[in-house]
């Protein structure tokens, strides 16, 4: 009588190569798994909440500088009375998630919140707080030969929960180039759209140095989280110094595990670095030069989009062989 066959030996057992990325400052491990060769992520500090550097640091006002509101503990945070829910743009359920609002299709300027705290009357009492400076979702860093690092759902995620802030080295603009050259690894992992309208300073944030999970988020045109901005405090117009957000990544579909998460870098990343999107879904906004030229009609466009995708996959490591395409420097660690 043949042995039975186990369901599970059927199947090769993921290859970890890195326990816990975040070394215990996660209340959750992170292992990174890579079922394709021994390749782990570049080594970087990884840190749970922002670092400043010195010319930032003299930008951002502390927050006793800021209004707050003036709701009585007991009587709670009330659309139509707390200045702080009232300053925000979308309704936010401390319980759960973002609820009541259209999401899925924003970028990083629509959308901001704005938590109370121990400034505010009610002394933070409300729960309105939305950003946590540790990992809030059960997610892995996975390897894929065509896309580099990327981050995997472990859990499900519903459209609306948070999931991480968006952390690293905050610089000035002027001082960032100064900055770069210190680093030792020159790896592209910059937010910036940091720019403040009303005040005219311009700082970034560096995750090259110092970061979490969220530097290895992929983009994609089409992607499943959105990007919040989160105050700590009611912006003091007149002030000469910014209120510096959290950018809190919250999903903006409903997750699986198993997904991978995908952040949009917004088209300007792809311009002012020249470099193509390569993700030709439908509605990718920064597609090679020549695409639309060979797609005519919308058939022609998905047909085009197929062919593009699969070359991209066949030929990674020979970009030579596509015409017009840049090599994709952007999401590979
Ligand atoms: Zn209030
Ligand atoms: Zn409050
Ligand atoms: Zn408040």
């Amino acid at each position: 009588m043949p042995a039975p066959v186990s369901f599970r030996s059927r199947y090769k057992p993921d290859k970890v190569v890195v326990e816990d990325l975040s070394i215990g400052a996660e209340p959750i491990p992170i292992r990174v798994i890579n079922n394709y060769s021994d390749e782990k992520p570049n080594i970087f500090n990884y840190a749970t909440s922002n670092r400043f550097t010195n010319d930032a640091s003299k930008m951002v006002a502390p927050v006793g500088d800021m209004k707050a509101c003036s709701c009585h503990p007991r009587s709670g945070c009330l659309p139509g009375e707390c200045e702080c829910e009232d300053a925000s743009s979308l309704i936010f359920d401390p319980e759960s998630r973002i609820v009541g609002q259209p999401i899925g299709t924003s970028t990083y300027n629509d959308h901001h919140y704005v938590e109370c705290g121990s400034h505010c009357r009610c002394r933070g009492k409300c729960n309105r707080y939305m950003s946590h400076d540790y990992l809030m979702k059960k997610v892995e860093i996975h390897y894929k030969p065509n896309m580099g690092f990327g981050v995997i759902a472990k859990q499900h995620i519903a459209a609306g929960m948070p999931i991480i802030n968006y952390v690293g080295t905050v610089v000035t603009k002027e001082y960032h180039d100064e900055y770069r050259n210190q680093l030792a690894s020159q790896t592209d992992y910059i937010f910036d759209n940091l720019n403040e309208e009303h005040s005219g300073i311009a700082v970034l944030t560096d995750a090259a140095h110092h970061g979490n999970i969220s530097r290895f988020i992929n983009h994609s045109c089409d992607p499943n989280t959105q990007i919040v901005k989160v105050y700590p405090y009611i912006y003091a117009h007149g002030s000469e110094k910014i209120s510096l957000p959290k950018i809190v990544i919250t999903a903006s579909q409903n997750i699986r595990p198993g997904d991978e998460l995908f952040v949009s870098y917004g088209s300007s990343y792809f311009h002012t670095r020249n470099i193509p999107c390569l993700c030709y879904t439908f509605c990718c906004f920064v597609p090679p030069f020549d695409f639309e030229e060979k797609a005519q009609t919308e058939k022609e466009a998905v047909e085009e989009r197929a062919v593009r995708r699969k070359a991209v996959r066949e030929n990674w490591h020979n970009t030579g062989d596509i015409p017009s395409i840049d090599p994709p420097v952007f999401d590979i660690d």
